[in-house]
């Protein structure tokens, strides 16, 4: 298939436009985004007759309004979910401004399960594959935790005080983790998914009561494998791999910088690390960077060792089809394509 990268790269960055919404369609706005999936280019039209031409960007792979859930878990996220049952760890993100599909895309919708996104497909191969393999030689245990950094704040989703603050702590061993973070043994899709209702639910609460809403927070859902195989000589060999699946605060908020007060706190935080993500990432990229900063926040601290290095990595940038979200496009499309950008897929280059 066209477009699908080499084996040995570690960083994807693909786009995703959702569709239009009713509102939308019956505000008769217009569809400004068009995707070229062969050559894996978004276009970009500036509508209101300003006679600017279209920015074309270039990406790993984009996925148009027809994706369907299933092409874009295989695509993005099967193979990482692969390598953490081999002891690697991997990390999906979804970047974008609110409303343009960042939860539909790692959560989905339950039902019809062909919306499912990319959580309960995860939860499913790694069962699945542990059915296929486990068994008399390889034991494994499966382990979930479930968090959200709010104003730099860690808070566990999985326990019933929900505003607590957690620290990060660092460990020579284990390197970066999150001080007393509930994590609990899971043994089949369900019981993942009933944490996964646990943790949004608090999240929500927490949500209420402190006045924010999940826009404001980065959620990550991480699930560790364990499995020891017994060899035939009675040796035997451990593997850990961990999975964080990484649903980001709405990027917007760093470009309004009219907001004051608490907003702009939250703002500043926001921009603070999405912009640390996006350096981490680019630097990982460019592979000549000798300094990864890692530690200019909590979001890239915390996933320090599931980022680059033998790691798998995927940032899936979603956005919206509609004018009215044009700047918003821009800057997610400048963000994404900063974190990455692909030269020479074909003769044709990219106006950024
Ligand atoms: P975000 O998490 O980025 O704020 P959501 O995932 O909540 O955005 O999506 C906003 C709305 O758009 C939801 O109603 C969602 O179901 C819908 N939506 C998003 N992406 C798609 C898609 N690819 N196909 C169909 N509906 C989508
Ligand atoms: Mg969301």
């Amino acid at each position: 298939m066209s477009g699908l990268p080499k084996k040995e790269e570690c960083v994807r960055v693909v786009v995703r436009c959702r569709p239009m919404s009713r509102k939308e369609t019956e505000d008769n706005r217009q569809k400004v985004v068009e995707m070229d999936k062969h050559r894996g280019c978004v276009i970009l039209h500036n509508a209101g007759g300003s006679g600017e031409p279209p920015k074309t960007f270039t990406f790993d792979q984009v996925y148009d309004d027809t994706s369907q859930q299933e092409v874009l878990y295989q695509e993005t996220a099967a193979r990482i979910v692969d390598s953490v049952l081999e002891g690697f760890n991997g990390t999906i993100f979804a970047y974008g401004q609110t409303g343009t599909g960042k939860t539909f895309t790692m959560e989905g919708v339950n039902d019809p399960p062909e919306l499912r996104g990319i959580i309960p497909r995860s939860f499913a191969q790694v069962f699945e594959m542990i059915a296929a393999r486990g068994g008399e030689n390889t034991e494994f245990l499966v382990r979930a935790s479930y968090l959200e950094i709010y104003n730099e704040d860690v808070r566990d989703l999985l326990s019933k005080q929900t505003t607590n603050k957690l620290e990060l702590k660092e460990a020579p061993e284990s390197g970066v983790y999150v001080k007393d973070l509930t994590s609990y043994v899971v043994k089949t899709v369900r019981e993942c998914d009933k944490l996964r209702d646990f943790g949004a639910k608090n999240r929500h609460t927490g949500a209420t009561a402190m006045n924010q809403d999940s826009s404001r927070s980065h959620s990550i859902y991480t699930i560790t494998v364990e499995s020891c195989e017994s060899r035939a000589d009675g040796s035997s060999a451990i593997r850990m791999g961990k999975l964080n699946l990484v649903d980001l605060a709405g990027s917007e908020r760093q470009s309004k910088t009219q907001a004051t007060g608490d907003r702009l706190k939250e703002a500043t935080k926001i921009n603070m690390s999405l912009s640390a993500l996006g350096n981490c990432i680019s630097a990982l990229v460019d592979g000549k960077s000798t300094h990864i900063p890692y530690r200019d926040s909590k979001l890239t601290r915390l996933l320090q060792d599931s980022l680059g290095g033998n790691t798998k990595t995927v940032m899936i940038a979603n956005m919206g089809p509609a004018d009215y979200n044009y700047d918003e496009s821009i800057s997610t499309l400048r963000y994404a394509n900063r974190a990455k950008n692909i030269k020479n897929r074909s003769e044709e280059h990219t106006s950024e």
